[in-house]
């Protein structure tokens, strides 16, 4: 039996994001700051009382704030250049100190160096979430932080009501990386509605690279209510003079004016072929996110049944969107895990263990964020047993089942 897709098979784009992007090259329109002239472009802006035309990009960062919940959005090339204004936007400068997580991947910390920050990293728990004690522990230590970057790593949310708290109480600005998260609802304890995740923070940061919910090969967004903090950012990630006027979802003007000779443009738009590509996806999130979760719940129904393995738990705030599947080995020595890795790839089972010698999400390999490499007990343990891989949307029953064959057999072999 073989698997009837790659687990890299990215999900297409829709017709019509290929004809809008196919209309964009045939007229040269790529530049968010160039909008193609047609009837579907003009919107009626609140702003200034006229019907006017906007481009892609600008209309994408419109469309995108409706979903997710926000006031502004700002479009970029990558969720880590989203990070990165973020950061700069809210006053990282060389030598600042931001917490973040040991466990994520490495676009994360090279944003806070990018911004010229020092990470200090925080333990994540078993189910793969920012380990709460350990941060007010940390933030006991570092009384000099003022800078939180969380990471939702595989879209597993930690107790953000609870972080938001400790940093409220310690005057701590907290940016939240929802680059693999978009979709994913929070609803507070004891209340009746659920949002968006990315509300908790002065900033929060999506992705559109090909393994997040939206794809675009490459892609960023970085949505706030604050305007000073918009208004930073959409300066930042390339407007100058007065194409600011050209965004959509965005503060006033005098916002702009009293800021925008002193921020430098560090070229980070994104252009309107990746818009287009993405427009037609938003309408499609919320029945994208369905079809995942219901693949999710058969692995994870299957998996509570196989021994020496352990799926991660999920907070009753949270409602998820399994786009990737993780579990952790129970029992079992390096060697065993290494034995268990190897078999699998051999068998097509597309697995990767976190905290493996040359994984990205292993911080161990960031050599670039410290001079000596941080004690982090809990993660390490966690990561070093810790496997993943993605879920392909067009995966069916089949191709689950040919995964927890896989697992159980090798499990067995490993173990005898
Ligand atoms: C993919 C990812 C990023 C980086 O996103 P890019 O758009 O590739 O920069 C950051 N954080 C997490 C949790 C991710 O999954």
């Amino acid at each position: 039996m073989k698997f009837n897709k790659s687990f890299h098979t990215p999900d297409p784009v829709p017709a019509k994001g290929v004809e809008n992007a196919k209309r964009l090259m045939e007229t040269g329109h790529l530049f968010r700051y160039n909008p193609l002239d047609t009837p579907e472009n003009y919107i009626d802006s609140e702003k200034n009382g006229q019907t006017k035309l906007y481009s892609d990009v600008a209309l994408l960062e419109q469309e995108f704030c409706e979903y997710t919940g926000h006031k502004y959005a700002v479009a970029v090339n990558s969720c880590g250049s989203a990070m990165f204004l973020a950061l700069k936007a809210s006053g990282v400068e060389h030598g600042v100190k931001v917490f973040s997580n040991a466990f994520t991947f490495t676009a994360v910390p090279s944003s806070i160096v990018h911004a010229g920050g020092t990470p200090v990293y925080l333990e994540c728990n078993a189910d793969y979430l920012l380990d709460v004690d350990d941060f007010k522990q940390k933030v006991k230590e570092n009384p000099d932080v003022r800078y939180l970057l969380l990471s939702y790593m595989r879209g597993h949310i930690a107790d953000v009501a609870h972080i938001k708290q400790v940093c409220d109480e310690n005057d701590i600005c907290l940016i939240e990386d929802c680059a693999h998260s978009l979709g994913v609802k929070w609803q507070d304890e004891g209340s009746e509605v659920s949002h968006h995740i990315g509300h908790h923070g002065a900033a929060a940061c999506f992705s559109a690279q090909s393994n997040k919910l939206i794809n675009a090969g490459e892609g960023g967004m970085l949505v706030t209510d604050d305007p000073e903090l918009a208004a930073h950012c959409i300066l930042a990630a390339g407007s100058y003079e007065l194409l600011y006027q050209q965004h959509l979802a965005r503060p006033d003007d005098d916002v702009f004016e009293k800021i925008k000779l002193r921020i430098p443009n560090y070229s980070l738009r994104m252009n309107n072929l990746t818009a287009a590509v993405i427009r037609p996806q938003i309408p499609e999130l919320d029945e994208k996110v369905s079809a995942y979760n219901a693949l999710y719940s058969q692995l994870e129904e299957i998996f509570t049944n196989i021994e020496h393995v352990e799926t991660p738990s999920i907070l009753p705030q949270v409602s998820r969107v399994g786009d990737s599947f993780q579990f952790n080995l129970v029992d079992m020595t390096a060697s065993q895990i290494q034995r268990f890795l190897q078999r699998a790839r051999e068998q097509g089972l597309e697995l990767q263990v976190f905290g493996h010698t040359d994984n990205a999400r292993y911080f161990r390999n960031w050599l670039y964020s410290f001079e000596e490499t941080p004690s982090l007990e809990q993660t390490e343990e966690i990561i070093t047993a810790a496997c993943d891989f993605r879920l392909p949307l067009s995966f069916n029953s089949e191709d689950l089942k040919l995964i927890t064959q896989i697992i159980r057999q090798l499990l067995s072999e490993v173990k005898d």
